[in-house]
């Protein structure tokens, strides 16, 4: 006696074969499936197997499990673009981390003041966003360190986080980083939001398209970037992100490497005063640098 024969039987197994048709079909027209058929979401980058890499003290990326990103603008304090990206990212509540060059500051100290007012993050970018390898270990120690020298005459603070100027680096680049006590900060996602001609919808697909959990985007303090930024900060929210910053993100890493981050920094900020500098010509009392 066959199976179909049994009318109880062959119910069940019509009934088994239309619920799978129909969990088909939900998979099918689902936004997720869709996302991956679409060829614009092939793109996406793989999270970096190492989030913290201790060796080079780099931050590769923040936890997975977490949707929260940095949001890192590279370049500036610019005249015109800062006012701009402060202000969107106030209305959507954002908090950015800002790799300055130190020229810049010392140009723009009342960006710079706007912007550590207004809660974001500083960070080093160089002196004069020289390219760093290659550079002879003096020529490459200040390049780093008169940075840091132009935000403590500000602020009466060091600086902790570097990323050389195009993410270029050597291994002598790296050590004089570590041996300084910065931790580099790589990113997951580029625009390309630099040079002329720009276009502002090509920064915004570019940043979306590539964005996932723990991603640290690079963008920079230019008009371009500053005109697509509030298109880039109202999808990601409403996409459930959450934008911390740099050091908000190592915080927020897996136990082990949190753990080592901060052995990394506890370390050298025991041996801060060496390296760094000790001297001050201008007294932070006095509040500003002059303008040049
Ligand atoms: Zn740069």
């Amino acid at each position: 006696m066959s199976l179909f024969s049994r009318p109880k039987a062959r119910w069940a197994v019509i009934g088994i074969g239309s619920l799978l048709l129909a969990l088909t079909v939900a998979v099918v027209i689902s936004p997720r499936f869709r996302n991956r058929a679409n060829p614009k979401h092939w793109f996406r980058p793989k999270p970096p197997e190492t989030l913290f890499d201790f060796k080079n003290a780099m931050l590769r990326a923040g936890n997975p499990g977490l949707k929260e990103i940095v949001i890192t603008f590279d370049d500036g304090p610019h005249r015109e673009s800062r006012d701009q990206i402060l202000e969107a990212l106030r209305r959507f509540h954002a908090k950015a981390t800002f790799f300055e060059v130190g020229m810049r500051m010392e140009q723009n100290p009342d960006l710079l003041r706007k912007t550590i007012e207004e809660g974001h993050e500083i960070a080093n970018h160089t002196m004069f966003h020289q390219t760093l390898p290659g550079l002879k270990p003096d020529t490459l120690h200040k390049g780093i360190n008169e940075a840091d020298i132009a935000y403590y005459r500000f602020t009466g603070k060091h600086l902790r986080l570097l990323r050389p100027p195009g993410m270029r680096f050597d291994k002598a680049t790296l050590d004089e980083a570590k041996r300084l006590g910065y931790i580099t900060v790589s990113y997951t996602t580029a625009a390309g939001d630099y040079g002329d001609h720009v276009d502002p919808k090509v920064v915004v697909d570019r940043t979306l398209q590539k964005t996932d959990n723990g991603g640290i985007l690079l963008l920079h303090d230019y008009p371009a970037t500053a005109q697509a930024l509030p298109e880039i900060l109202d999808t990601l929210t409403k996409q459930g992100y959450r934008f911390v910053t740099a050091e908000e993100m190592i915080q927020h890493l897996p136990p082990k490497e949190r753990q080592e981050a901060f052995a990394f920094w506890n370390k050298s900020s025991e041996a801060a005063e060496a390296p760094r500098p000790s001297f001050l010509p201008i007294a932070v009392s006095e509040g500003k640098p002059k303008k040049s």
